[in-house]
């Protein structure tokens, strides 16, 4: 999405006056774009593995690698396919996130003594599975004509709160973790390093930059939200609902942070 070439028509002009699509349909000597992707209509590199079969079908030449913005087509990402992935990856944030906090380990350690699992391994499948339906939910509701096209677009506008969890989650693990790079370079150097762990607490200006973040998610994908739901007629009806959306997870997103973590695969788990 971001690169600075785009496969695409060099003269739009010429696309007009063309009868056999051979850019999409191929010809005797070679076959069209299998990933059906009409070349004067394509915006950008999504779905496009860059073959390159319709430069070698076009007969009239106008089909090449071309210099573009990187990021040009950002715009035309309201897509239910990339609608459920930015769902999939906005949840999936806060559901891993919530899988390495105490309470939800203890949650799940309980749920295996009781069902009698030698394993934790099927809760946390199903705390995952569970955790997700939200996501798979919302597709489903989505995939309505009436809801389809504003609502796709305002699942996009959760990436700046589903981005923000990631980052605040992620940063926890590498300024906790970070020494780990000395004994992990002794294994690989086949060599012992002389070593004093500084333990796994996070700085004490860590929780509140964490909230900051997660509070700057928040706001944006406010704002997005707002923005969009200004250009149709019944903005309330359309911002409310999503709005709801995003101040339920940054609410879970808050609980997480001030939560103990236990991550998993670590010895003391
Ligand atoms: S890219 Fe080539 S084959 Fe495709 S529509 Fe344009 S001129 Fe026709
Ligand atoms: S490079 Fe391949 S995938 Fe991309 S538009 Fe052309 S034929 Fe389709």
């Amino acid at each position: 999405m971001v690169s600075p070439l785009e496969v695409r028509v060099r003269e739009p002009k010429v696309c007009g006056s063309c009868q056999t699509h051979d850019c999409l349909h191929g010809n005797a000597r070679q076959r069209g774009c299998e990933l059906y992707l009409f070349q004067p209509k394509k915006a950008g590199n999504f779905d496009c593995t860059f073959c390159l079969d319709c430069v070698h079908a076009c007969p009239s030449d106008n089909v090449g690698i071309l210099a573009t913005l990187p990021g040009r087509a950002f715009g035309r990402l309201a897509r239910l396919d990339v609608a459920a992935l930015v769902l999939l990856l906005v949840f999936g944030a806060f559901v891993n996130a919530s899988a390495m906090t105490v309470p939800v380990i203890q949650w799940m350690n309980e749920w295996q003594a009781r069902l009698g699992f030698a394993s934790r391994a099927p809760m946390v499948a199903a705390f995952y599975f569970v955790g997700l339906l939200i996501p798979l939910v919302l597709v489903c509701v989505l995939s309505r004509p009436r809801w389809r096209d504003p609502g796709i677009t305002f699942a996009l506008t959760l990436v700046p709160l589903g981005f923000s969890m990631w980052i605040a989650h992620f940063w926890f693990h590498y300024l906790t973790a970070w020494s780990a790079i000395v004994p992990a370079a002794g294994r690989v150097l086949n060599r012992s390093f002389q070593f004093t762990s500084p333990g796994m607490q996070a700085p004490a200006w860590w929780p509140p930059a964490e909230i900051l973040l997660l509070d700057a998610g928040l706001l944006w994908t406010l704002y997005l939200g707002w923005q969009l739901a200004h250009r149709t007629e019944r903005a309330l009806n359309f911002f409310i609902p999503w709005a709801t959306v995003a101040v339920l997870l940054f609410g879970a997103g808050l609980w997480i942070l001030f939560q103990p973590m236990q991550m998993r695969g670590m010895l003391m788990s």
